[in-house]
């Protein structure tokens, strides 16, 4: 059996909101990058925490997951966000451009339903910090219904912290999908 997904999004855990008086948290490195589709006089300022880079590779390193871009910034994800991580190139989600002024149209992430199709009956453990109840009622159910899923929700104002990244490890080390690679 294939390791569970790992759903990676970027604003709000890689990328931290600022707060209400526009500070980032002091871990968090400036950098610009250019999206596709922006000129390159046009640069958006991101910021990264660089010691996200050794996290993340711990886990992608066990083998126990396989990582997947889950974000608005799609390919950017792969050319221009992880590489200023440290991180090798990593599948995207397609996702499409709706047309939409909340991330809850429906009262759930905007996401979920393409990424529902994406995974078919496969395991996954998704990191987004934007998912409302019926995210996690959606989560419940798949898991009941036998395909493993674990949301993971950071503060977007402080990002990924080392523990939701051992909330995924332990989660996966005692997921049937996980055992199950281990026959
Ligand atoms: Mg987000």
């Amino acid at each position: 059996m294939r390791p569970p997904y790992l759903l990676l999004d970027i604003d709000g855990v890689l990328i931290p909101f600022p707060g209400a008086d526009g500070s980032i948290p002091s871990t968090h490195s400036r950098h610009e990058v250019v999206p596709t589709g922006r000129s390159a006089d046009n640069p958006v300022t991101v910021w990264l925490d660089p010691a996200h880079s050794p996290m993340l590779m711990d886990v992608i390193r066990t083998g126990l997951v396989t990582p997947v871009w889950c974000t608005s910034w799609r390919q950017d994800a792969a050319t221009l966000i992880g590489p200023l991580l440290g991180l090798p190139p990593l599948p995207h989600i397609d996702l499409p451009r709706p047309q939409i002024t909340t991330s809850h149209p429906k009262g759930y992430l905007w996401k979920r339903d393409h990424v529902d199709a994406w995974l078919g009956n496969a395991p996954a453990v998704w990191i987004d910090d934007d998912f409302t109840s019926l995210d996690h009622t959606w989560a419940a159910e798949r898991t009941v219904k036998g395909t493993a899923t674990l949301l993971v929700q950071p503060d977007p104002h402080l990002g990924l912290q080392a523990e939701h990244l051992t909330e995924v490890t332990t989660w996966v080390s005692q997921s049937p999908a996980a055992r199950a690679s281990d026959d």
